[in-house]
């Protein structure tokens, strides 16, 4: 063991680091999530339920083969606290974590990893460098080693910057979002199988402005999967 290691043992020793969800110290070999919060998070097990409550929120907006979300979102809660360090915590390793959490669990219904590649929401630019990290974009590549799919993180493009979009209304939103997103001058999806990744549905408009822009270049089908979604 060389003395960087045992520096590195001891400061863990003196300043254990916090579980992510639940502010315990980690022990030993656990990795950002304690095993008892990976083990307890609220998993919406929709990866098994074509009908679940992500998917019927697009019926009738777009066509989604299939769409579903890995955990119940609950203010106050662990997955709220999650998400808002993988986001705003500059903790990009969490990002790629839940990813891999979210690929194991996609691997249990393989119907769902029959897709040709893998699309991450994207960031405006320069709101990307502001943060240093597109989360969704380490999601899908935390999924994507997971399960060995494979990613096309330059495919979508966003164009740009949208505000704050809660006092308006879906159909303005909708309007709105439409314009944002572009496909790549070189992007072929003519046929395609995509499955877009995301860090939390809300109101959809994100998500059904992506899969229309794939649709409309010629995607055969358009899947959904994230993190969480908002009751
Ligand atoms: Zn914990």
């Amino acid at each position: 063991m060389v003395f960087a290691d045992i520096l590195y043992d001891l400061s863990l020793l003196l300043f254990p680091e916090p579980c992510q969800a639940c502010g315990t110290s980690l022990f030993k070999g656990e990795r950002l999530i304690c095993t008892t919060c990976i083990y307890n998070l609220p998993y919406t097990d929709y990866h098994l339920d074509p009908d679940n409550r992500v998917a019927r929120q697009f019926w009738g907006r777009v066509p989604l083969r299939y769409a579903m979300a890995l955990l119940y979102f609950r203010k106050g809660g662990h997955v709220q606290a999650l998400l808002h360090r993988l986001k705003y915590g500059n903790q990009p390793e969490l990002a790629t974590l839940m990813g891999t959490l979210l690929g194991e669990r996609l691997k249990t219904n393989p119907d769902l990893l029959n897709i040709d590649f893998v699309v991450p929401i994207p960031m405006f630019k320069k709101s990307e460098r502001k943060r240093g990290y597109n989360q969704s974009r380490l999601i899908a590549t935390g999924m994507c080693t997971a399960t060995g799919a494979q990613l096309e993180d330059r495919l979508l493009l966003k164009k740009h910057q949208t505000g704050s979009q809660t006092r308006k209304s879906r159909f303005s939103r909708y309007e709105n979002m439409r314009l944002v997103f572009c496909l790549s001058a070189d992007a072929h999806v003519n046929g395609k199988h995509i499955l877009l990744i995301d860090d939390v549905v809300t109101t959809g408009a994100t998500v059904e402005a992506c899969a229309l822009v794939l649709l409309e270049a010629g995607a055969a089908t358009v899947s959904l999967a994230t993190l969480a979604f908002t009751e």
